[in-house]
């Protein structure tokens, strides 16, 4: 199962994961911060393989990549208006960072609904950091497709304890 060949599109949305500042590590962590309370002995990596399983997905492969790529373009100022200001500013209103973000919570079921609403609130770890307004950059998308990937990630960890391993991801 793990030497199964990376597709194109799965190298490019990790690739510019990493671009924007996010280790798998980070994501492992919100994943910890919701499960450990859950899992008797929950262990880092089991939450790092299966944020690793999260990122085979198709679907959060497009949402990390269309995501990430209105974010770029807002931190150049490449938009038009008024989605440029929109977008640049994090307004409250907008709404579609977090629809974007609910194609990724769904790959796993409902459960992943729960914990997104909670670590989004929460906003622990490297969700503080993005959500940063002094750095300059843009992490309108990219902070609820990381909060949304932790919890996928969280869902199928508890899924796995639940059944069997293999059965998840096809
Ligand atoms: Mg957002």
């Amino acid at each position: 199962m793990e030497n199964i060949k990376k597709s194109e599109l799965e190298i490019k949305a990790r690739k510019w994961l990493k671009e924007r500042g996010v280790e798998l590590s980070d994501i492992a962590e919100l994943v910890y911060y919701l499960q450990a309370q859950y899992h008797e002995e929950l262990k880092m990596e089991d939450c790092l393989y299966n944020v690793d399983r999260v990122l085979t997905k198709r679907e959060v492969q497009n949402a990390i990549l269309t995501g990430i790529q209105l974010d770029v373009l807002a931190e150049k100022n490449l938009l038009e208006e008024p989605l440029q200001t929109t977008i640049q500013t994090d307004e409250g209103l907008y709404g579609i960072d977090e629809i974007i973000a609910f194609s990724i919570v769904n790959v796993y079921g409902s459960i992943g609904f729960t914990n997104y609403g909670f670590i989004d609130k929460q906003k622990p770890g490297i969700l503080k950091r993005l959500n940063d307004r002094t750095t300059g950059e843009c992490h309108t998308f990219l902070d609820d497709i990381v909060g949304a990937i932790a919890a996928a990630a969280s869902s199928r960890l508890a899924h796995a304890s639940a059944d069997e391993e293999g059965s998840l991801d096809n």
